[in-house]
């Protein structure tokens, strides 16, 4: 079959979007291919169509393990035999795949790039024949994009043990300089870069000044009705303002990081299927999910760059039809993103006394290496030697990335399990049982993850005495507790106190540096109004047009100014007071800012009189 006869009898999809055509040619020719395609642009095909053409294997390595999950569902449903590994599984289900890779059985198989640092898995990889090497969301290869996964960096070491096997490298997002990376480090040999353009002809890109974001977004919220999401800076803020929402008629939700497994999945499942629903969430939400109806996306806190906000509001509209970015903005958001920034930017001092205090505290003289695992309790560590929690955190995040340290089972949530059968167990007397049996049901059957500090928060104990009476339980066997605040790694090289000094903290201060950039690009983009958003926005990217959008709110202000003017307001006031709501609804394609600035100049003119906190009434 042809790629297009496969398309249509496996997909059902008439014709390819470009380029996908060009790039699975490229792929079937057994070239290195770079392929950058828009959020929706239909990268995963590009891998899924050659794996069913080939004879070997199509390994893909993706970052996300929720998605691949979904991807394997959906591609077995289709009759392709695909698989993943991931952690969650164990040893012998593993084995039983590989198998299958090695018999022919499977075509597709889906792994996390943490999976490359197994020399099981290398050596099994060895015997299996292997036909391509996808990597989705390539950009997580650079340490100058804004997901690093180090484990990508291991990706490279398969070509020599798959010396002639073609490489797909796939993203959404690239500046220039991410590209020439991800040729880098993936070593692609002369690659066919297919750049296919950022444009997506039903999203608009907005900035609306905002002094009162909850206000702001009951009337965009009302404005663009459908599913939607909003972004904000942290967990706390997800629960306010879900809450706020909900107290004002809307279907919400929140999201975050720290949430459990099951409770993530659950909400991403009712999310996706509601037609309704508004989520609210830190940067954790969304990446990969598939919903093709979210009509709006917003941010009220200063998104961390360009790279990762384009990302974002990409999530809206892959359906197609009309959606918008909107990004709620007020002068402070900077100030604010910049504090915070700096709040947790450890010094030189700061970061070669970190480097010090861990040293002494696994006690490991100058020049040793050691093959021990360590542990260190971090919120231990630095109550000990009086250091920022989100310093000693970032540190060791470093140390990671440039492979110093290797972590260990790193996890945002710790995970647990009970040991002992139920009845052995007075729940009566101990509450911190009959808590996890409540809770976390299955939890006798499977690891499960837990949260300290809700735990902490439930029973009026103290984090740290719920973490010593588990640490307690899980020495005498009762339960397997595996405590996210325990840091577990290894050292990959021998402690070298100068290079703490000099090199490594020069490599620290320089994704600092760039980090801050990103930051200010950002702000930057917020704050002028003068150029298209979408060119702009693009440019940034290195798609340089000379093409208004005409739809972000700086090229509708320019077309609405010409055709809303005092004269509507006046008509309209002449039907009796009106609040500003009111008014704001009345005319709801017209931008906010030039309403609110007529309304002023016609309050300035005595024509019109504020009447009580927020209605206003013709002076006739
Ligand atoms: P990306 O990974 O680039 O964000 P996906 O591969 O997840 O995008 O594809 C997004 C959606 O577009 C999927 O629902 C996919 O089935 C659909 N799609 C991909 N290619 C085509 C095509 N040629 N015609 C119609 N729909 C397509
Ligand atoms: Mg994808």
């Amino acid at each position: 079959m042809t790629p297009k006869e496969i398309l249509f009898s496996y997909w059902n999809y008439p014709s390819f979007k470009t380029p996908q055509e060009e790039i699975i040619s490229s792929v079937l020719n057994g070239k290195d291919t770079l392929a950058i395609l828009p959020t929706g642009g239909g990268k995963s095909l590009c891998y899924q169509i050659p794996s069913i053409i080939f004879e070997g294997l199509t390994l893909v390595i993706s970052p996300l393990i929720a998605l691949m999950k979904d991807q394997v569902q959906n591609l077995q449903s289709k009759g392709i035999s695909t698989a993943y590994i991931t952690s969650e599984l164990d040893l012998n289900t593993i084995g039983k795949i590989l198998d299958d890779c090695q018999n022919n059985k499977i075509k597709l198989l889906y792994v996390s790039p943490e999976r490359l640092q197994s020399r099981l898995f290398i050596e099994r990889l060895k015997q299996i024949k292997i036909s391509l090497l996808a990597v989705d969301e390539a950009h997580c290869v650079s340490e100058w994009g804004h997901d690093f996964r180090p484990a990508y960096h291991r990706i490279s070491r398969l070509k020599t043990i798959l010396p002639k096997v073609p490489i797909l490298a796939l993203t959404a997002t690239a500046t220039e300089k991410i590209q020439h990376e991800i040729i880098q480090k993936l070593e692609l040999e002369n690659p066919a870069v297919f750049n296919s353009s950022l444009k997506r002809e039903n999203l608009s890109y907005n900035v609306f000044l905002s002094s009162d974001k909850k206000k702001d977004l009951i009337y965009y919220l009302k404005k663009y009705p459908g599913p939607s999401i909003i972004f904000v800076r942290n967990r706390k803020l997800t629960y306010e303002i879900s809450n706020f929402l909900s107290q004002n008629g809307f279907d919400t939700d929140y999201f975050h990081a720290k949430l459990t497994k099951d409770e993530k999945e659950q909400k991403q499942q009712d999310w996706t299927l509601s037609n309704t629903r508004i989520m609210v969430s830190t940067n954790a939400f969304g990446m990969g999910i598939d919903k093709p109806n979210v009509r709006t996306v917003f941010h009220i806190d200063l998104p961390q760059g360009i790279e990762a906000y384009y990302q974002e509001v990409g999530r809206a509209g892959r359906d197609e039809q009309e959606a918008s970015g909107i990004y709620l903005y007020n002068p402070d958001d900077r100030i604010q993103a910049e504090n915070i920034f700096k709040a947790n930017l450890p010094s030189q001092q700061d970061f070669v006394k970190i480097s010090n205090c861990l040293f002494s505290q696994l006690q490991l003289a100058e020049g040793e290496l050691t093959e021990m695992n360590y542990q260190l309790d971090i919120p231990k560590f630095v109550e000990k030697f009086g250091l920022n929690l989100k310093m000693v955190l970032q540190f060791l995040e470093f140390l990671n990335t440039k492979e110093i340290i290797q972590q260990k089972n790193y996890s945002q949530n710790s995970t647990l399990q009970i040991l002992v059968s139920p009845h052995t167990i007075n729940l009566n007397e101990n509450k911190i049982f009959d808590y996890l049996q409540r809770h976390y049901p299955g939890i006798y059957t499977y690891n499960k993850e837990i949260s300290e500090s809700k735990m902490a928060f439930d029973l009026h104990m103290s984090i740290s005495d719920i973490r010593n009476s588990l640490h307690d339980y899980h020495k005498n066997g009762t339960i397997n507790y595996s405590d996210r605040f325990l840091a577990r790694f290894r050292f990959l090289v021998p402690r070298d106190s100068t290079a703490f000094k000099n090199k490594l903290w020069k490599d620290f201060e320089s994704i600092q540096v760039n980090n801050w950039k990103r930051l200010q690009a950002m702000a930057y983009y917020a704050e002028q109004n003068t150029i298209c958003r979408e060119r702009l926005l693009f440019g940034y990217f290195n798609q340089k047009s000379d093409e208004n959008c005409g739809k972000c709110d700086i090229c509708q202000a320019k077309t609405h100014s010409k055709n809303f003017n005092s004269n509507d307001l006046i008509d309209y006031l002449k039907e009796g007071s009106k609040t500003q709501a009111e008014i704001l609804s009345k005319f709801i394609n017209s931008p906010k800012d030039k309403i609110v600035e007529e309304l002023q100049y016609l309050i300035d003119e005595m024509r019109v009189q504020p009447i009580g906190f927020d209605s206003y009434k013709l002076i006739e």
